[in-house]
C-alpha cells in the first residue's frame, strides 16, 4: 500500500502526547489563510511512500508512544492513512489524526468510517486564523478539538478528548 506524503518525523514531541512517528500527508483542500503547511496542499507534489517501510520504522523504535497521521489531510487517502493507522495500533502505538474536516462532516461520510475507527484522537477542523491561539496544546487555533474517537463513534456525537493535569 502506497501513501502519498509531504515528509514524515521519526521522533516528534509537538504532534501529541509523549514521542510519536509523524506522518504528513499530501494534499489538502482546505486552503486555511495562514496555514503553515501550504506545500502540502498539492495533491501531485510530495513523494509516495511504502506503508510498510513506514511501519517497519515504528516497529524499530521501542521509545514511540504513538503514531501522529497529519497533513496536508489524512482524510484525502483514507484506505492508505486507516493501513497506518492500523499497523500502528498492531504495534502498541496510539493513534492521532489531523483533519481539516470536523468530526460531524467526516462522521456523515461512510468513506471516512474506516480511519475514524482506526484512530484514538481526532483534531478536528480547520486553522481559521482569527482564532489562532498558542494556549492550546497540539491546536492551533480555538475552534479546533481533541476528539475521543472510540467514545464519539459508540455515541453518536462528539466526545471531547481530555489531555488531563496538564491541559
Ligand atoms: S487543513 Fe491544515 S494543511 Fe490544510 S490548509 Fe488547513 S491548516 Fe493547512
Amino acid at each position: 500500500m502506497q501513501i502519498r506524503i509531504a515528509g514524515k518525523v521519526d521522533e516528534s514531541i509537538v504532534d501529541g502526547p509523549g514521542f510519536r512517528y509523524a506522518v504528513f500527508t499530501q494534499g489538502c483542500r482546505h486552503h486555511c489563510p495562514g496555514c503553515h503547511n501550504p506545500e502540502t496542499h498539492d495533491f501531485e507534489g510530495g513523494f509516495p511512500a511504502d506503508c510498510r517501510e513506514l511501519l517497519g520504522e515504528m516497529a524499530d523504535n521501542p521509545l514511540l508512544d504513538g503514531l501522529t497521521l497529519s497533513g496536508g489531510d489524512p482524510f484525502e487517502q483514507v484506505p492508505a492513512s486507516a493501513f497506518l493507522a492500523r499497523g500502528a495500533r498492531a504495534l502498541g502505538l496510539n493513534v492521532w489524526v489531523y483533519s481539516g474536516y470536523t468530526f460531524e462532516q467526516l462522521y456523515r461520510r461512510p468513506d471516512c468510517r474506516e480511519l475514524l475507527t482506526a484512530c484514538d484522537v481526532l483534531v478536528d477542523g480547520p486553522f481559521v486564523l482569527a482564532q489562532r491561539t498558542l494556549e492550546l496544546r497540539f491546536r492551533g487555533s480555538r475552534n479546533q478539538r481533541l476528539i475521543d474517537l472510540p467514545a464519539s463513534l459508540a455515541q453518536g456525537r462528539p466526545v471531547c478528548f481530555s489531555l488531563g493535569d496538564d491541559e
